[in-house]
């Protein structure tokens, strides 16, 4: 689960990580207020939108101006001039893909004179099962470009669980981004810091970018990015709060009220699968024959009728879906029940677009049989290799 940038640092201002002092903003008009409380000489107006690249972003609309989602303000009236600007107006950035998001959330903060800018982040690295942190002294910049051609600029380590965080990682970090004395001290805290909010909030990834070394001396967090761990939001509620589901697909909002495991795609097949594994082959044989998944969706090993009908609700409402594969493997699951919720699935929410099904395992002849007897119109098939190739003919010919 993703939060916004001012969500994230008061996560992290828990734990003593130096930040801007700042204020949330959803309307306009207290924006004045807001920044006359703050202080100045400088104010920062930050769009808050799940996606990174907001100070290169782009507004579509006019009236919002021509910098990006990030600007620097020198006076009261110019914070509530570019508040006015950016509500409600679509930012564009090189991760939100073409059709931008809306920002409905501002962010001020006091302004930092910035002296340098650093990158940092911490992930859960699978190769090592531990916690890494990546380190560059090109922060502010796009860390994929600096991973590709300057590749030694970026330093990375890993956490040895059992000891924890040790003040040797703290000076690995400042020796990394050439800091010494004082600075050095404030980077030890940060790394320590830093380390423990990520596992005490169970976090699969904590970016900050740019870490910089103020004019004043001080080392702050000017961003902050966070995903936390979904599998472990239960014991979490004050994240969970922090949800945005105005920020989320509201297809996987969705799956996730009826346990279905969701991922919307770009592509124009809907798939109803049951477990991960058999879910990947689908998409991977659909991309296989020319054609391209709208969605992962594994309805589990043990899905009801309810489940299938929310599933297939899930895929035809969404209008990039061109045509439909059902393929399921009855295990626990008989493929006479399976093949009774497709239908009822079909009956309940209409269908206007090619559905080839796929059925093997338990029960197998009677669950086919269901289907070709329900009088619907069904192109029934015997393996996945034939069920993929029926799909994306009939998808093409449509
Ligand atoms: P992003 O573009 O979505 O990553 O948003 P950031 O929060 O990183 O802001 C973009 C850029 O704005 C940063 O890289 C900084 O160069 C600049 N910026 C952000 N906060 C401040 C600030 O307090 N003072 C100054 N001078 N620049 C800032
Ligand atoms: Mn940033």
């Amino acid at each position: 689960m993703n939060v916004h940038e001012y969500q994230a640092k008061g996560v992290l201002k828990e734990f003593g990580v130096p930040v801007s002092r700042g204020v949330a903003i959803l309307k306009a008009s207290d924006a004045g207020a807001a920044a006359r409380e703050l202080g100045g000489p400088l104010w920062v107006v930050k769009s808050q939108i799940h996606a990174g690249g907001r100070g290169k972003g782009k507004f579509t609309e006019k009236e919002a101006g021509d910098e990006g989602g990030v600007r620097l303000a020198k006076s009261v009236a110019q914070v509530e001039a570019y508040a006015a600007q950016m509500l409600g107006k679509t930012l564009v950035t090189a991760q939100t893909g073409p059709a931008g998001k809306q920002v409905n959330r501002l962010y001020l903060e006091q302004g930092a004179n910035i002296a340098k800018e650093f990158y940092l982040s911490l992930l859960v690295d699978r190769a090592t099962s531990r916690v890494a942190f990546v380190v560059s002294t090109e922060g502010g910049m796009d860390i994929e470009e600096v991973a590709r051609h300057t590749p030694d600029k970026i330093v990375t380590f890993s956490v040895d669980p059992a000891t924890g965080v040790m003040p040797h990682h703290g000076r690995a970090i400042a020796k990394a981004l050439g800091l010494s004395g004082g600075l050095a001290q404030q980077a030890e805290t940060l790394t320590a810091q830093l380390y423990a909010a990520f596992i005490a909030k169970d976090m699969a990834m904590l970016e900050i970018n740019p870490l910089i070394v103020s004019g004043e001396g001080q080392i702050m967090c000017l961003d902050a990015k966070i995903s936390f761990d979904s599998n472990a939001l239960y014991r979490h509620p004050d994240i969970v709060a922090l949800r945005d589901e105005t920020e989320e697909d509201p297809k996987e909002i969705e799956a996730s009220k009826h346990d279905l495991s969701y991922v919307a795609l770009d592509g124009a097949i809907g798939c109803m699968v049951n477990g991960a594994g058999l879910a990947m082959a689908t998409m991977d044989i659909i991309k296989y024959y020319g054609a391209e998944p709208a969605n992962f969706l594994d309805v589990g090993g043990g899905a009801t009728k309810d489940k299938v009908t929310a599933a297939f609700k899930i895929i035809t409402a969404d209008p990039q879906v061109k045509g439909i594969l059902v393929n399921i493997f009855g295990g626990i699951m008989k493929c006479d029940v399976i093949a009774e919720g497709v239908i009822a699935a079909v009956k309940g929410v209409g269908l206007e677009v090619p559905l080839v099904v796929r059925l093997e395992g338990t029960n197998v002849e009677l669950g086919k049989k269901i289907i070709a007897d329900s009088g619907l119109d069904v192109i029934s098939a015997d393996d996945l290799d034939d069920a993929a190739q029926k799909i994306v003919a009939a998808v093409k010919k449509a």
